[in-house]
């Protein structure tokens, strides 16, 4: 298995995952030209896409979706009131080739990829986050969410890598430039994750299994990679002083520049 995060932050999602035989996108928040140009850019053919998920209908997750989905004519997987929530128009979404829909915890087969949608609190209809396994190997791609529930640490053991939201760091939402309504959103329970929420995770709830750890998700303004890594790094630290085995911790550049990962 391969993953790809095409893009990555406030501007634009999309995450490629692939085995030898079946791959599919999460999320399409670029245009669809740009995603095609990103995906021919690391050498990855847009026609092998067997399927695209939606994980939620904010815009930087469905951007592009409308006319991907029509273009390359492959199923869309989607939970039926994110569905309800997308504003593209008529016409378009009645030639979208929607799949069948997404329920929690229901996974889904395509070739030898199984996916599942994992419910997440977030400020949308009906927000996931998705697991991804294939032969045994296991990914997760956790991303807009404003905390970590019990259930979901609970699906995020025994991923070999892990996509992890480092979205803002406290301090820097608090001084930065946004209005005091969106830094409450951001903060918020149905918000983003923070450095600080992404390395009490590491800290307290991660098994330690993942040999790949990507931080994502990172706002522009509102955080640093380097603030983000040293914070995961930090958390690995206090949770395994002992360990000898190596975790790579990788930050998706915010700007939204391809960011692969071998598995
Ligand atoms: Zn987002
Ligand atoms: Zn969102």
């Amino acid at each position: 298995m391969r993953f790809t995060l095409l893009a990555s932050g406030s501007t634009g999602n999309a995450t490629l995952i692939e085995t030898a035989q079946t791959a599919v996108l999460i999320d399409a928040g670029l245009s669809a030209r740009t995603l095609v140009r990103r995906m021919t850019d690391i050498g990855f053919d847009p026609t092998r896409l067997a399927a695209i998920f939606i994980t939620h209908e904010h815009s930087d997750h469905v951007g592009g979706l409308s006319v991907l989905s029509r273009q390359l004519a492959r199923p869309v997987f989607i939970a039926p009131a994110t569905r309800r929530q997308l504003r593209f128009k008529d016409r378009d979404m009645a030639s979208i080739p929607w799949a069948d829909p997404l329920a929690a915890g229901q996974p889904v087969v395509i070739g030898d990829l199984t996916l599942t949608p994992i419910a997440v609190p977030h400020d949308a209809a009906e927000p996931f986050i998705f697991t991804a396994t294939a032969a045994g190997v296991k990914l997760a791609v956790v991303t807009d969410l404003g905390y970590i529930p019990p259930h979901v640490a609970h699906h995020l053991t025994g991923c070999q890598a892990l996509v992890l939201e480092a979205n803002h760091d406290r301090d820097m939402l608090r001084a930065g430039p946004y209005p005091w309504e969106l830094k409450q959103r951001i903060s918020s329970r149905v918000g983003h994750l923070s450095n600080e929420d992404m390395a009490r995770f590491l800290r307290e709830d991660f098994d330690g299994a993942a040999a790949h750890i990507v931080l994502a998700h990172l706002s522009q303004h509102n955080n640093h990679p380097a603030l983000a890594r040293l914070a995961a790094l930090q958390a690995l630290d206090a949770h395994y002083p002992h360990r000898t085995w190596e975790t790579v911790v990788t930050v998706a550049p915010a700007a939204g520049l391809p960011h692969w990962c071998p598995l």
